[in-house]
């Protein structure tokens, strides 16, 4: 008999009367091209822009600081015509160092981060990692995707709003410039004002641009509808998907272990997908995104889904046409031998 998983709700932990921490950044990259940017700092921030929101979600504080760049003084022309901003201005800014030592200061301890889209946390890392600072931050981090709850509350959950859709949307005032990383953290606060409360709670997002490395580390969690798996690091892709706990499929309602109907399948490099049938919730769709970290070790992001007969379908066609399309390949390179 297979143990069954404990599920737990991601979101059931926090302390409800933390601090929000809403904010965004804006970020220059190399005026000349591809082949001359500095390969662990493709992109440079160059403003830092946050609201503090209370308990109940009232803006108590905001932060702002422009960076002067030491990486890539002078503006690639997209950044000039987004941001809006010139060389002169930034040189009067000050070093990414102290304005990120500012930031978290002014942000405290033990508070919840929320930004328009994931991005943000992945670069402001990145950025850290660069100045040797990510000590300041320890991931990995739980935090609100405003952009992802806009969707599961005005849309059909997979969409991608830009933040000015939603401003019109929610039919609130225009009266900042956007692309201003001051102005973007108040409308994505204000957005997530309008946002149920919960769902705020039953969806935070996990970054995972510091990812788990011990197996303590793992992050079981549990959302409705779905549960997301995120493992330690393996040396090889191979290596994790030997792993028991990777490649194992648990309901994500009763976290019974399921018998599985099709076995993991890859799909291109980085995609594998399954189907499990649980007796009591019937079919869920499993599948793992292998990530790579800058260091070059793999680690999996998997997510267990409750899935229609239909859908278990398109995933049957799928991994018959790549069993045709291999054989086929087989048969090809038999032939020119
Ligand atoms: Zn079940």
């Amino acid at each position: 008999m297979k143990a069954s998983l404990l599920l737990q709700p991601a979101a059931s932990c926090y302390n409800r009367s933390m601090d929000y921490i809403v904010f965004d950044l804006e970020w220059n990259q190399c005026p000349y091209g591809k082949e001359r940017e500095v390969r662990t700092l493709p992109f440079e921030i160059i403003e830092i822009g946050a609201v503090k929101l209370n308990k109940d979600r009232e803006i108590t504080d905001k932060f702002y600081r422009v960076i002067c760049p030491s990486v890539y003084p002078k503006l690639h022309f997209r950044t000039r015509e987004i941001v809006g901003k010139t060389e002169e201005e930034l040189q009067k800014g000050v070093p990414f160092t102290e304005a990120v030592s500012d930031f978290f200061a002014w942000a405290g301890q033990d508070v919840m981060f929320a930004t328009w889209g994931g991005v943000d946390l992945i670069e402001l890392q990145r950025n850290m990692k660069y100045y040797q600072l990510l000590h300041l931050l320890k991931g990995p981090l739980h935090f609100y995707d405003v952009q992802k709850l806009f969707a599961i509350s005005y849309e059909d959950m997979k969409s991608r709003r830009a933040l000015e859709y939603g401003i019109d949307f929610l039919k609130l005032e225009k009266n900042m410039e956007f692309h201003q990383a001051l102005s973007d953290a108040w409308y994505t606060a204000e957005i997530f004002q309008k946002i149920d409360l919960d769902i705020i709670y039953a969806y935070d997002s996990i970054d995972v641009y510091q990812n788990p490395k011990t197996k303590q580390e793992e992050i079981h969690a549990v959302y409705n509808g779905y549960t997301k798996f995120v493992s330690r690091e393996f040396l090889t892709k191979e290596d994790a998907l030997e792993d028991k706990e990777v490649i194992s499929t648990h309901c994500c309602l009763c976290g019974k272990a399921m018998k599985k109907k099709i076995r993991w399948f890859s799909v291109g490099a980085k995609n594998y997908y399954c189907i499990a049938n649980c007796t009591e919730h019937g079919y869920m769709k499993g599948k793992i995104r292998m990530k790579k970290t800058d260091e070059g070790r793999f680690f999996v992001v998997k997510t267990i889904k409750v899935s229609s007969e239909a859908e278990a379908d398109l995933i049957r066609q799928r991994k018959e046409q790549q069993t045709l399309r291999r054989r086929a390949k087989m048969r090809k390179i038999k032939k020119d031998c």
